[in-house]
């Protein structure tokens, strides 16, 4: 759970990364950001900032901003019915994005989260900086971190229906929860 307090300064933050990175948004846009904590309550270690700029019945396009070393958890795209589960084109256009994905045990600039090892199970380690991109098909485990100086990068993908998608760690829920701030505060 965030708090108002908590979700507006990531919100306003990660819209900043954003911008300097080139992406036009409206304001709209900035209002509806995804600040996703996961359930985990600590969003600068395990969370995302995502906009959405379009989600049609086949096709997605997102961006993502990831605060310094701040990690997406591991996940992968399911089939859902006759979708054979999410095709995702990560592209980066600021900072430097650690991508992990099944391979050998690489991961040498990132790192796993502190006592979360059963929860990132693929290690290979990607380093993706401005102008890379990388294709994940459906099903493939993977995740995401920054590096020293943030993040942002595009999703680019087939029909996203993220609340769906399972995730390695049990105790993540996807659905972020605000809390109000007390009246005194
Ligand atoms: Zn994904």
């Amino acid at each position: 759970m965030l708090t108002r307090k908590q979700h507006t300064a990531a919100r306003d933050r990660a819209a900043a990364m954003m911008r300097r990175a080139g992406v036009r948004l409206t304001e709209r846009e900035v209002e509806q950001m995804d600040v996703a904590d996961f359930g985990l309550d600590r969003l600068g270690v395990e969370g995302a900032q995502i906009v959405s700029f379009f989600n049609t019945e086949r096709v997605s396009a997102k961006v993502i901003a990831l605060f310094p070393e701040q990690t997406l958890p591991e996940h992968w795209h399911t089939a859902v019915g006759e979708d054979p589960g999410k095709e995702e084109t990560i592209r980066v256009i600021d900072g430097t994005a650690y991508v992990y994905v099944p391979g050998e045990e690489t991961v040498a600039y990132g790192h796993v989260p502190a006592g979360k090892g059963d929860c990132y199970t693929v290690r290979h380690e990607v380093v993706m900086r401005p102008g890379d991109q990388l294709t994940l098909q459906p099903g493939v485990k993977h995740w995401f971190q920054a590096g020293g100086a943030g993040a942002v990068m595009y999703s680019f993908s087939s029909a996203a229906r993220c609340a769906l998608d399972p995730f390695s760690d049990p105790a993540i829920v996807r659905v972020t929860r605000i809390a109000e701030d007390a009246r005194h505060d």
